[in-house]
């Protein structure tokens, strides 16, 4: 099968002839219809994150149709973290499947068995340490796949994957705050915005100072302040999304929280965060991260996003030209989320 490979950090992924997976038990042979891109696979690609699989096949937002299934489905409830009693999604031959960043979880470590499977000491992430979906087929673990809502086709559904689903996570970080500013208005933010106007939360997007273009589309979303991350908003935030790898930010954030209020940092990898004066954390506020998903988070996201609706905006790159999406990434020349076209 054709596949983008990485063999080292800081190089061009490579399209190369490499042999098909096969699927062990439990595992589905997925014949991937498309992978949007994440700011992950950059950070894995650029060597910010520790110990990637090498060779590795990139891309953990994958949506495909099951190709074969590997010996018996796993049965009976399979998912500790889903409400204790809920069976693991069946699927079928030709099922259209998205499969996520959180590949694998041991179910048996005191996170697995706390509900809290996305820090599981021994969890396996798509793309990173096991093969992802920047090639013809992948295998994954059933109990770890989703079925997808049929309002999206295979390339809008792709973001929801990761952008949504982590986004999904931070957001609910923020619990009933009325008032949520989120930094760094990309394609996460995008998409949680929508989900938080739809709960009636007052919006405040904050960009790279001078970026009216974003702004103005923040504002068009209907977000109810936009501007300049070394802006202060008009009212105090009692909740702060940072969608931004840019450690200032939160003490930027910080500073625009009234009393008890929480800032969730929602990226795998940030610069440094300068140090700041105690008094702009006393008060009871909290800075807190956000790692991984739990199938959970998947199960509620994908509930709720098809009644918002949340729309997704993507910009489609055939399987060879996975660099040009990744280095129009990085230079942030993207006009929406980068999605790789795979099969037909
Ligand atoms: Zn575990
Ligand atoms: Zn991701």
């Amino acid at each position: 099968m054709r596949a983008m490979v990485l063999d080292r950090p800081k190089q061009p992924l490579q399209l190369r002839d490499v042999p098909k997976p096969r699927p062990g038990r439990g595992q589905l042979l997925v014949r991937v219809s498309t992978c949007a891109v994440c700011r992950t696979d950059l950070h894995v690609v650029d060597g910010e994150l520790p110990e990637p699989k090498l060779p590795l096949i990139l891309g953990h937002q994958i949506v495909g149709r099951v190709e074969e299934i590997g010996g018996e489905m796993w049965e009976g409830p399979q998912r500790p973290d889903s409400r204790g009693t809920e069976a693991a999604p069946t699927f079928a031959i030709g099922d259209r499947v998205g499969i996520p960043w959180l590949g694998w979880t041991d179910g048996d470590c005191p996170y697995c068995r706390s509900g809290r499977e996305n820090l599981c000491d021994n969890a396996r992430f798509t793309g990173y340490t096991i093969d992802g979906g920047y090639a013809e087929f992948t295998v994954a673990d059933s109990r770890f796949c989703f079925h997808l809502p049929e309002k999206y086709d295979d390339v809008a559904v792709a973001p929801l994957l990761c952008a949504g689903l982590i986004g999904y996570r931070s957001y609910r970080k923020t619990g009933d705050a009325r008032r949520l500013g989120i930094y760094g208005f990309g394609n996460a933010a995008h998409l949680i915005a929508q989900i938080a106007l739809f709960e009636g939360r007052d919006l405040f997007a904050f960009t790279r100072p001078g970026d009216t273009a974003t702004q103005e589309s923040a504002k068009a979303l209907g977000a109810k302040w936009a501007g300049g991350s070394d802006e202060m908003p008009p009212e105090k935030l009692d909740a702060a999304l940072i969608f931004a790898s840019v450690g200032p930010l939160v003490t930027a954030a910080l500073r625009a929280l009234a009393k008890g209020g929480v800032v969730v940092c929602g990226g795998i990898h940030m610069t440094d965060i300068p140090s700041f004066p105690y008094a702009n954390l006393w008060e009871e506020r909290v800075i807190t991260s956000v790692a991984n998903l739990t199938r959970r988070d998947g199960d509620e996201f994908f509930d709720i996003a098809p009644r918002v609706p949340v729309q997704t905006q993507t910009e489609s790159f055939p399987l060879e030209e996975a660099n040009t999406a990744l280095d129009r990434f990085r230079a942030g020349k993207l006009r929406a989320t980068a999605v790789l076209t795979i099969a037909e």
